[in-house]
């Protein structure tokens, strides 16, 4: 089973509307929008879940009032500011509290709870290009890459029972947690960056991740007329470090369009934009199917 990850460094460089393409024109896969904490391949592929599970990560402490006998100790020894004192009772801020479990410990009356916080959801469901894998962290909630990893072993076991070859996903910007969850085990990055400072800059920061934990890389840059001379340092840092440049697409309005239209460009009749989408995706397989060679 092969993993391509489309990731970015930067957000906002067309790298989930370019996975979206991707899903239309890749055969026998499963997608996944691993970017949980701002998913937006969903609008692109209008997913119906067929399968919804609540992810729970950390804890929370709650106070049960009855039990409370006011002394005040959790609200001294709480170093999160999260417990306060309203209308004659203590109570906890959960979006303050930090699960560090002190007033749990330390509570005379055994009157503090501390059950697993529900962060958000996640889905299987079905989309007109196939089964998809994706979630959705509630606001404010914290771990990503572990709802990232939980995601991946889904996808994985998806795959597998239904006979797919490939899984496909939407990566989220940064270099932080759910990135590093989402390139583990993944046997191609494909890097969407764009001729800006910000771009270069995300796209070095990126691609060293990837070079941390070897994962084999590939480069488009989109928008390239935007600024070509910044593309041209692009392509000649990728070329310094060996990794393939294997698309300069140009901005075209038609991107935008398709995405009014809540569909990907590789859907509209066609345009020189999406045929060059196609020879990118050729060129991935290419990629991927050589790396599995070696
Ligand atoms: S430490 Fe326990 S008993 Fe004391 S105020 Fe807090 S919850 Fe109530
Ligand atoms: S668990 Fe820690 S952070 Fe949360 S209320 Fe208790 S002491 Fe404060």
């Amino acid at each position: 089973m092969r993993e391509i990850l489309v990731i970015s460094g930067k957000g906002g460089t067309g790298k989930t509307s370019l996975t979206g393409a991707f899903a239309h024109l890749a055969s026998n896969k499963i997608v996944c929008d691993l970017d949980v904490d701002a998913p937006d391949l969903h609008l692109l592929l209008h997913p119906h879940p067929t399968h919804t599970q609540a992810f729970f990560s950390g804890h929370v402490a709650q106070i049960e009032e009855k039990l409370c006998t006011g002394c005040g100790l959790c609200a001294s020894l709480c170093r999160y500011g999260a417990v306060g004192f309203k209308a004659d009772s203590f109570s906890i801020d959960p979006l303050r509290c930090e699960g560090c479990k002190v007033c749990v410990q330390f509570c005379p009356a055994g009157a503090i709870h501390f059950p697993e916080k529900h962060c958000g959801e996640h889905y299987i469901s079905s989309t007109r290009f196939g089964p998809m894998v994706h979630a959705r962290l509630f606001p404010g909630e914290a771990n990503s890459g572990r709802l990232v990893t939980t995601l991946k072993q889904q996808a994985r076991e998806l795959a597998k029972s239904r006979g797919l070859g490939l899984i496909l996903s939407d990566g989220s910007p940064g270099i932080g947690c759910p990135v590093i969850s989402s390139l583990s085990g993944a046997n191609l990055a494909v890097v969407v960056t764009e001729p800006t400072p910000s771009g270069r800059h995300d796209l070095e920061r990126v691609t060293s991740l990837c070079f941390h934990f070897q994962i084999a890389v590939a480069v488009i840059i989109n928008k390239f007329d935007l600024n070509p001379q910044a593309a041209e340092s692009i392509e000649a840092f990728c070329g310094a470090r060996g990794y393939p440049v294997i698309a300069r697409l140009p901005h075209d309005p038609v991107v935008t369009r398709a995405m009014v239209e809540g569909l990907v460009v590789t859907e509209l009749p066609e345009t020189d934009f999406s045929k060059e989408v196609g020879k990118t995706w050729t060129k991935i397989e290419e990629i991927a199917a050589s790396l599995r060679k070696q």
